[in-house]
């Protein structure tokens, strides 16, 4: 009989855990250890951080859905990988600490959001707005929505969206998020109260870290970057790329471009995706060294 072990209820681990069920006979084991009781359908938080969506329409409970299919739910923390002796450390919120032993393990944490990578990103210790996480995102939903109330009374506000340092990697969600700002704000009929503008590490606008990509329509191909820059003109977006934030304050970003220049770009409310490095877990040896920094470490790629 084989243990399998599954670090993170995310798309990943959740589906990691689905087709092993499905695939291994009833006397091996499959088990999920993730710290939140819900998954949360990540993409839709484009739509939670302009008031779009209810937060609640996002989850579903882990715990009923992973019994109903025999699959094992331990609700904490996975906090120390020992591969020589093949078990895990977890953590629960009240501070209890578990070893759980694998046969086999996948580590299907999903990214560290690094927002300590640049000076003042992010909701929780600085100045500017993420739609990462489901309490990041209703921190930014918040925040717009109090702009739009601004603007109700005639303020003129700076938006700012794009990455918040130069090897951020998720540069679709905050073009989703950008395109459904300029469109929310059209629908409340604000949008001339409103300049917005896309800042991003990419090499050309609609790079969106892999290239870019192509569309074929009636026999046309047309490149994102042609087709971002004819979209972003019909909406009025302004846009900057090649430019790495380095450095957030409050209603301002300083940034740096690929020439070495530097320049600052003032914001009301700003949304900008921090780097995603992996998750923080400590890998132990048999001797109780930390191996962590041995380990060959992928930056965590979005899409
Ligand atoms: C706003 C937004 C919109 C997006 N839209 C799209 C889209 O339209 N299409 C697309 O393909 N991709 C999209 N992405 C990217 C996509 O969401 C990610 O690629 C995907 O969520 C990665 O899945 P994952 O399971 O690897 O990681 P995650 O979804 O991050 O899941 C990781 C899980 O591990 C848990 N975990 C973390 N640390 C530990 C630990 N120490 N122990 C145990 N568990 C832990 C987490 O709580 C989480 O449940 C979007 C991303 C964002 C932020």
């Amino acid at each position: 009989m084989a243990n399998v072990v599954i670090l993170g209820a995310g798309f990943a681990g959740q589906t990691a855990a689905l087709y092993l069920r499905k695939k291994l006979t009833k006397d091996h084991q499959v088990t999920v250890i993730n710290p939140w009781p819900r998954f949360t359908y990540i993409p839709s938080l484009v739509w939670v951080g302009v008031g779009q969506m209810q937060p609640e329409k996002t989850m579903f409970e882990l715990a009923p859905i992973l019994k109903k299919k025999g699959i094992k739910f331990i609700q904490a923390w996975a906090r120390e990988i020992h591969p020589d002796e093949q078990y895990v450390v977890t953590e629960s919120k009240d501070g209890t600490k578990q070893t759980v032993n694998y046969d086999y393990l996948i580590n299907a944490t999903g990214p560290h959001l690094n927002f300590e990578g640049t000076e003042g990103l992010g909701p929780d210790n600085g100045y500017s707005h993420s739609i990462c996480n489901i309490h990041h995102a209703k921190m930014a939903r918040d925040a717009y929505l109090d702009k739009v109330e601004r603007m109700k009374k005639g303020e003129h506000v700076n938006i700012l969206i794009g990455t918040g340092h130069g090897q951020a990697t998720c540069q679709g969600a905050a073009l989703e998020y950008i395109t459904n700002i300029h469109s929310d704000l059209v629908k409340r009929g604000l949008r001339d109260k409103a300049k917005i503008m896309w800042i991003s590490n990419e090499p050309a606008l609609g790079d969106l870290g892999v290239g870019g990509i192509h569309a074929q329509k009636y026999g046309y191909v047309m490149k994102s970057e042609a087709f971002l820059k004819s979209l972003f003109a019909e909406q009025g977006i302004y846009f900057q790329v090649q430019t790495a934030v380095k450095k957030v304050e409050q209603g301002k970003v300083t940034w740096e471009n690929y020439e070495g220049e530097e320049g600052e770009t003032e914001f009301d409310f700003a949304m900008l995706i921090p780097q995603f490095l992996g998750t923080k877990i400590k890998y132990i040896n048999k001797n109780g060294e930390d191996i962590t920094s041995n380990l060959q470490t992928l930056e965590a790629l979005c899409w």
